[in-house]
Order: structure tokens, then C-alpha cells, then sequence
């Protein structure tokens, strides 16, 4: 696999003045603004985003689509259409928040995957097992089941991210033979179901930080990471990028 990519999930933090200021420090350091490296603001800030990294490589990123890709009577929503139009390359899908708060389930993230493939968004799409399920002995199961949406999944385009719900926004990391193990089986079920792991990263995603980056990224099979709270300050994603 080749070079790591990085994501930032900002998730519902900012206001157009603390972005800016972010963005700032961000276009500042080279180590964060290069390719490899991308930030997803919430949807009221993508414009302001875009504008701002008008220029760098630094990749603009969702972190949701509306299932529906057409223009329509869908009050409230953001389509694959619209987030492509303004410059957007990654779009997370079925991140656990989204599942735990707003009900997303297979047939949903099925239509959302569809609806990125046809904006030639690429998404990326998160899985993981809550605590309950892992002490159940059913993580895999879950992850699998979660998985299976790829199956319908016309695109080849494609990142998963591996996000154990009980690592996020805990300050728990999973243990580096507990990511292997998982990354492993992600990439071995993408090849299972032609897929071709070799060109699909494998995020991990969980109270990323700047001292435990670099013991992350060296786990075999992780290929990146989705990064939340540790993104929204410029010198811990620097440490966290530099470590990529
Ligand atoms: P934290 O890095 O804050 O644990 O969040 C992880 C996450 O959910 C990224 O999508």
C-alpha cells in the first residue's frame, strides 16, 4: 500500500472564525499540508473550507451524503452531487455516531455508497464493534456484517476505516494486536469478495493522538488513520501527520 492517508473529522465543531484560524495553521505546516492528508468540517463549513483550500492538496472531506442522489423535495439533505460540485473527495459513510444516533443500517449506507459512485465521490466507509460486542466475542461478526454493504457496492473507489466504537472519543486505543488482527480480516474479506485489498486503505480510527500515532502507524495493515478530537488542534494533527 502506498502512502498513508490522514483524515481529520472535525465533527460538529467550528465556527467560521476558529476554522479559519485552524486553516491557517494548517496550510502553515508542510507536514499537514500535503497530499495523503484531508480534513471533513461539518456540512455548514464545506464552503468555507473549499474556498480556503482552493490550491493545496489537502483533501476536502464529508462526513455524510445524503442517500438520495437526486435533486428533490428532500428537506435538509446534502447530495453526493452537491459535495462533488464543490470540490469534496472523501465522504465518510456509516461513521458509528451515525449509526448509534440517526439509525443508519445497511439499506441506507448501501444508497449512500451508490450515491457517492455516481458523484465519483470516494468513500470511506467506518466499522466497528461496540464494547458489549467485542466482550461478546462477536466483533468479527459485526464487522463482517457491516462489510457486506461493499457487496453491492459498484465503485471501486474505496477506503475503510476500522473505528472500535469504545476507542472513540474514549482516550481507550485498542491494542496494536487487536488493530492487526482486525485489519487483517478486513483485508482478507475485501479479497474474498473481489475487492482487491492491495489498492483499498485500511484506516484505524479511535482516540488517535499525538503520542500513540507512530505505534498505530506502524501496525501492520494500517494504511491511515481517521483522526477526531486530536484533529481540531494544528500541532497535535502536525505530530500525528508527521507520524503517518
Ligand atoms: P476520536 O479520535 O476523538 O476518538 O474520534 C475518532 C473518530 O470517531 C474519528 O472519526
Amino acid at each position: 500500500m502506498s502512502e498513508k492517508l490522514v483524515i481529520g473529522n472535525w465533527k460538529m465543531n467550528g465556527r467560521t472564525g476558529r476554522n479559519a484560524d485552524l486553516l491557517r495553521a494548517l496550510k502553515a505546516l508542510p507536514e499537514v499540508c500535503r497530499e495523503g492528508v484531508g480534513v471533513a468540517p461539518p456540512a455548514a463549513y464545506l464552503g468555507q473550507l473549499a474556498a480556503a483550500l482552493e490550491g493545496t492538496p489537502l483533501a476536502l472531506c464529508a462526513q455524510d451524503v445524503s442517500r438520495f442522489a437526486g435533486d428533490g423535495a428532500y428537506t435538509g439533505e446534502v447530495s453526493a452531487a452537491m459535495l462533488a460540485d464543490l470540490g469534496v473527495r472523501y465522504v465518510l459513510v456509516g461513521h458509528s455516531e451515525r449509526r448509534q444516533y440517526f439509525g443508519e443500517d445497511n439499506a441506507v449506507l448501501t444508497d449512500k455508497l451508490e450515491a457517492c459512485h455516481q458523484a465519483g465521490l470516494i468513500p470511506v466507509l467506518c466499522v466497528g464493534e461496540t464494547l458489549a460486542e467485542r466482550e461478546a466475542g462477536a466483533a468479527l461478526a459485526v464487522i463482517r456484517a457491516q462489510l457486506s454493504v461493499l457487496e453491492a457496492y459498484a465503485g471501486r473507489s474505496l477506503v475503510v476505516a476500522y473505528e472500535p466504537v469504545w476507542a472513540i472519543g474514549t482516550g481507550k486505543v485498542a491494542e496494536t494486536g487487536q488493530i492487526e488482527e482486525i485489519h487483517q480480516e478486513i483485508k482478507k474479506w475485501l479479497l474474498q469478495c473481489g475487492r482487491g485489498a492491495d489498492n483499498i486503505r485500511v484506516l484505524y480510527g479511535g482516540s488517535v493522538k499525538a503520542d500513540n500515532a507512530e505505534a498505530i502507524f506502524s501496525v501492520p495493515g494500517v494504511d491511515g488513520a481517521l483522526v477526531g478530537g486530536a484533529s481540531l488542534d494544528a500541532e497535535t494533527f502536525k505530530s500525528i501527520c508527521n507520524a503517518a
